[in-house]
């Protein structure tokens, strides 16, 4: 049996591997310890190793746990990596540091506002559906343009890059190419991609922000 922190260093371990194999610079990239579906008992150890950067799926879960960890732990970083509703955009902004799925004006629109009335100003990415799949969130690859345009000068949102979630049945490299590649046309320097199956390829697609969750905390009881 090994335990979380075994496995949060050898993630941790193949990054940095990582990014020596593919000419990227030292700590170039951000490990995001995806802890959804995972009790603060089960979170608090990845804590005490020194990890900061966490993500997760859902608002309401979130609410649950990360006040009583913040109180814990200095210098909590949380990402909200998965879909939002404009209705909880409120406990969004008040919860999160920086989102990852803004993929509709609705939602850009919801988000600008409630960080203004709480004087907050969160770094956004833009969620691309870059395989096309229709039950995917994100945006379509030949809508980003005008997306993120919108979501700059419509909604002022300050948006730092792009995100994706490949197929799942399909090697990524593809995917992350062409992340790569819409984020470069748009002045976009942050990719959030990779998850426990393929973080190390993300770093050589130019990976700034791997999402990683049962590689260190081990498999999720339900489907999140
Ligand atoms: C759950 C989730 C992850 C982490 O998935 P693992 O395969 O457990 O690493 C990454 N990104 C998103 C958007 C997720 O929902």
């Amino acid at each position: 049996m090994t335990t979380a922190i075994e496995r949060l260093e050898k993630v941790q371990a193949d990054i940095r591997a990582a990014e020596t194999e593919f000419g990227r610079d030292d700590g170039s990239v951000n490990l995001i310890a995806v802890s959804k579906t995972f009790e603060a008992d089960a979170i608090r150890p990845v804590l005490s190793a020194g990890q900061r950067i966490f993500g997760e799926n859902r608002v309401q879960e979130a609410m649950g746990k990360w006040p009583g960890l913040r109180d814990e732990f200095d210098g909590i970083e949380l990402h909200l990596i998965g879909p939002l509703q404009s209705n909880k955009a409120k406990e969004a902004v008040a919860t999160f540091d920086v989102i990852h799925t803004v993929d509709r004006p609705k939602i850009a629109r919801a988000l600008k506002s409630e960080m203004d009335k709480q004087g907050r100003n969160l770094p956004c990415f833009v969620q691309v559906n870059t395989g096309e799949e229709p039950q995917k969130a994100g945006v379509a690859p030949k809508d980003v343009d005008a997306f993120v345009a919108e979501c700059r000068d419509t909604f002022g949102l300050n948006i730092v890059g792009l995100m994706c979630i490949p197929p799942v049945e399909e090697a990524p490299g593809e995917y992350f190419a062409l992340l790569e590649k819409i984020a470069k046309r748009n002045g976009l320097s942050r990719l959030s991609m990779g998850m426990s199956s393929d973080y190390p390829v993300a770093v050589g697609f130019g990976a700034t922000h791997v999402r990683v969750g049962s590689a260190i905390f081990g498999a999720r009881d339900y489907l999140a």
